[in-house]
């Protein structure tokens, strides 16, 4: 999964890529809402973190531009705990909000549950044939028994699990597993694609040659 964070504040958006990278996902970067915009409306992220007040462009008038073109899930961060500014957020289009200090635990929740909820999905468990995915817990497993996956495996297993049935282009899970800062040889994929097959079966992700993956 990767995300977008827009954030002026240099501790901040250091420490909130360093928390969610930690926690496997493809963090990009963005400083006043001119350069977020730019990124939001180029990119095909799976949630963006934007901070309200920013410098060039505010969060609001980045969030009114960005809904003119794109529906990616939006979880704004207001430093002041106005019930108006939570209004006016939601009114504009964002889809959760957090009023800062914000708690890591809280932030990384939230985004899961957007991530779901856009996927059409309400509830945490996705279960696929003898495999259970716990989307909040980041738990997997197979026959009831816990798998241990990379986090680059997980998010690799959940993003083709959200779109269940659908092929996904190799394309597209470039965009969504590795950030832009992420030289990583194009062969890799198929290196996580293959060790997750041997940790829940050979078919349970399909090769749809030329095409991409799918889990059937
Ligand atoms: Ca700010």
């Amino acid at each position: 999964m990767r995300l977008l964070v827009i954030e002026d504040e240099d501790d901040l958006r250091a420490s909130l890529a360093l928390a969610l990278r930690d926690s496997g996902y493809a963090v990009d970067l963005a400083a006043d809402g001119g350069e977020g915009l730019y990124k939001a409306g180029n990119s095909d992220y799976d949630a963006i973190v934007l901070d309200v007040m920013l410098p060039r462009l505010d969060g609001w008038e980045l969030l009114r531009q960005l809904r003119l073109t794109r529906q990616t899930p939006v979880l704004l961060l207001t430093a002041r705990d106005a019930p108006k500014d939570r209004v006016r957020g939601l009114d504009t289009g964002a889809d959760d909000y957090l009023v800062k200090p914000f708690n890591l635990d809280e932030l990384r929740a939230r985004l899961r549950a957007l991530i779901r909820r856009t996927a059409g999905r309400a509830g945490n468990v996705i279960v696929i044939g003898t495999v259970a995915l716990d989307t909040a817990a980041r738990m997997v497993r197979r026959d009831g028994r816990p798998v241990a996956l990379t986090a680059r495996e997980y998010f690799l297993v959940e993003y083709l699990a959200l779109h269940q049935g659908q092929v996904v282009t190799r394309t597209a899970l470039y965009e969504h597993l590795f950030d832009e800062d992420d030289n990583t040889f194009s062969n890799l994929l198929d290196v996580h694609v293959s060790n997750v097959r041997k940790k829940l079966g050979a078919e349970f992700i399909v090769t749809d040659r030329g095409h991409g993956y799918r889990i059937p």
